[in-house]
């Protein structure tokens, strides 16, 4: 492996006058050598600004040409690249900025109402504006460029140092900074390119919250890697993204399941997306029923990647092929990775080597090379998911005959009824299947008999939706126990999700405690 820097510099050399990049919303195109003079320039300016190796400099962006700029200038100067959730608010913003004390916050207009009531709180941090007209506490990022050395730069940068903090979605708990060295991203890269099949002929759209790593390190790195060239889109919105696919002729994306279901309530006939051939999903589950719709309706080949940030994420691919032979799989362990499914332990991290037979359940654990160094200034949590050698994600699934992954849900999701497991997402997947729901998610609602029923939040695409519709669904499903079927029904305008696309269950909970304890 080598440095995320030196990646970029190896494109450089062999596409100096290849287009790089698109930003949106500045309408700003770029080579890949004027893009490398911007980089410089960034990196010069936060040099002068006395940034040194190890320190750390955040971003709270959308999608942006300087979150791109600002991801390859830390690299370079060995700088360490902390992109925050845009949809964090300022207490949130707080924590992570009392967490990892950056040196310098990168940030915008749109979220300028998660910095100003928190910024005064860190006197050692500056704050860097990239629009026009800064607020008082913050500097403006164009200034501080334009008034930066022109010289190339030089730093010793080793692949073991790290390149980033990325703080996990968090759907429990405190978020906790995952650490990343620069060798760990380039194998998962290099992962990515091979699975994608990308090459520089590519046109990639960058359309998904680049603060994750499912878009940093599975779309957008992946394409600067290959020479590809990568068009930001500022957020996600549906329109936007078939009409840039239409204009730039956009190849292949990235998008989370709920993006996918956005873009299939659209009408495709105004566009023209024949230069769309792939399409990724994942960093959530996607209903098989979706995942059929896809590739009906815009006739593209599919790959799906599950993971999770501390393995750089992609763990799994399920290729086109197996789309519909392996319904409901995350597919097979990536290059150079090895899954297991053990015997969840009751008091501690599970033991590596108690696994289970193919078809059984248990806790999914993994090895590879693009596994997290460990969390940053969280020794006991890092110890224990990285025990003995395997991350252990506290994911419940198991394998097949055939080593094929089949995500059954998080460990603290499952459904305990009448003594019997249930997982949420089987009961989601069929509620899906009636063409009237547009979004879905199940939790338990506790219960003196059963200890817990099954309750669906039901998000309607069809407004004469009844329960009993969604009732007669559950009942005809050869796929559904009795015992599997929601007993309570609540239709909502939207379900909670983070950024990222996952349903955030926890505020589901809390929002059918707050319907039953007000009668
Ligand atoms: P994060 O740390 O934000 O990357 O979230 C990782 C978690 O997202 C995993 O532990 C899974 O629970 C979930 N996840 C990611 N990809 C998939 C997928 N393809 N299918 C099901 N769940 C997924
Ligand atoms: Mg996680």
């Amino acid at each position: 492996a080598t440095t995320i820097g030196k990646v970029f510099d190896l494109t450089v050399g062999k596409y100096p006058n290849k287009e790089a990049l698109f930003d949106v919303r500045k309408n700003l195109r770029l080579t890949y050598k004027e893009w490398s003079l911007e980089i410089d320039k960034l990196a010069n300016a936060l040099l002068q600004e006395g940034v040194r190796k190890g320190d750390i400099i955040s971003t709270y962006l959308f999608n942006t040409e300087e979150l791109a700029t600002a991801f390859f200038a830390c690299a370079k100067i060995g700088a360490i690249f902390n992109p925050i959730n845009f949809r964090l608010m300022s207490e949130e913003v707080a924590y992570i900025l009392s967490d990892a004390n950056p040196k310098i916050v990168l940030f915008e207009k749109m979220l300028e109402s998660g910095i100003d009531p928190i910024a005064k709180r860190f006197p050692q941090t500056a704050f860097w504006y990239i629009d026009e007209d800064a607020p008082s506490y913050a500097a403006s990022y164009k200034a501080k460029v334009a008034s930066a050395p022109r010289s190339k730069v030089k730093a010793s940068i080793d692949e073991n140092d790290v390149y980033a903090i990325m703080y996990t979605s968090g759907t429990t708990g405190r978020p906790k900074g995952v650490l990343h060295r620069h060798r760990e991203i380039v194998e998962q890269s290099l992962i990515v390119i091979s699975a994608t099949k990308l090459d520089s002929n590519d046109n990639g759209l960058v359309t998904a919250p680049m603060f994750h790593c499912a878009e940093l390190h599975c779309a957008f790195l992946p394409r600067v890697h290959v020479g590809a060239k990568n068009t930001i889109l500022h957020h996600f919105e549906p329109k936007q993204v078939l009409q840039l696919i239409t204009e730039e002729k956009i190849t292949k994306f990235f998008a989370a399941p709920t993006m996918w279901n956005m873009l299939l309530q659209e009408n495709f006939d105004e566009y023209q997306l024949d230069s769309l051939t792939l399409g990724l999903y994942g960093a959530a589950p996607m209903a098989p029923t979706l995942v059929y719709a896809c590739k009906d309706k815009l006739g593209i080949s599919l790959v799906q990647a599950y993971g999770m940030t501390e393995m750089g994420p992609a763990i799994t691919f399920l290729f086109d092929d197996d789309q519909i032979r392996k319904a409901g799989s995350a597919g097979q362990a990536c290059l150079n990775h090895e899954i297991r499914i053990v015997r969840p332990n009751e008091d501690g991290p599970s033991d590596p080597d108690d696994t289970v037979p193919a078809g059984e359940t248990g806790e999914i654990i993994v090895q590879g090379p693009c596994m997290m160094s460990g969390y940053y200034h969280n020794e006991e949590a890092s110890a224990n998911s990285l025990y003995m050698g395997w991350y252990h994600s506290g994911d419940i699934g198991y394998l097949d005959d055939e080593g094929y992954l089949f995500v059954k849900d998080r460990v603290d999701d499952m459904i305990i009824s009448g003594g019997e497991n249930i997982y949420p997402r089987e009961v989601e997947d069929v509620l899906y299947t009636h063409s009237g729901v547009l979004d879905v998610a199940v939790i338990g609602q506790p219960d003196d008999r059963w200890g817990e029923t099954v309750t669906a939040f039901i998000v309607r695409k069809d407004p004469d939706l009844t329960e009993e519709m969604l009732d007669e669904v559950c009942k005809n499903s050869e796929e559904l126990a009795n015992y599997k079927r929601p007993r309570q029904y609540i239709f909502c305008d939207a379900l909670p999700r983070n950024a990222s696309g996952k349903i955030q269950k926890f505020m589901l909970r809390k929002r059918l405690e707050d319907l039953f304890s007000n009668g």
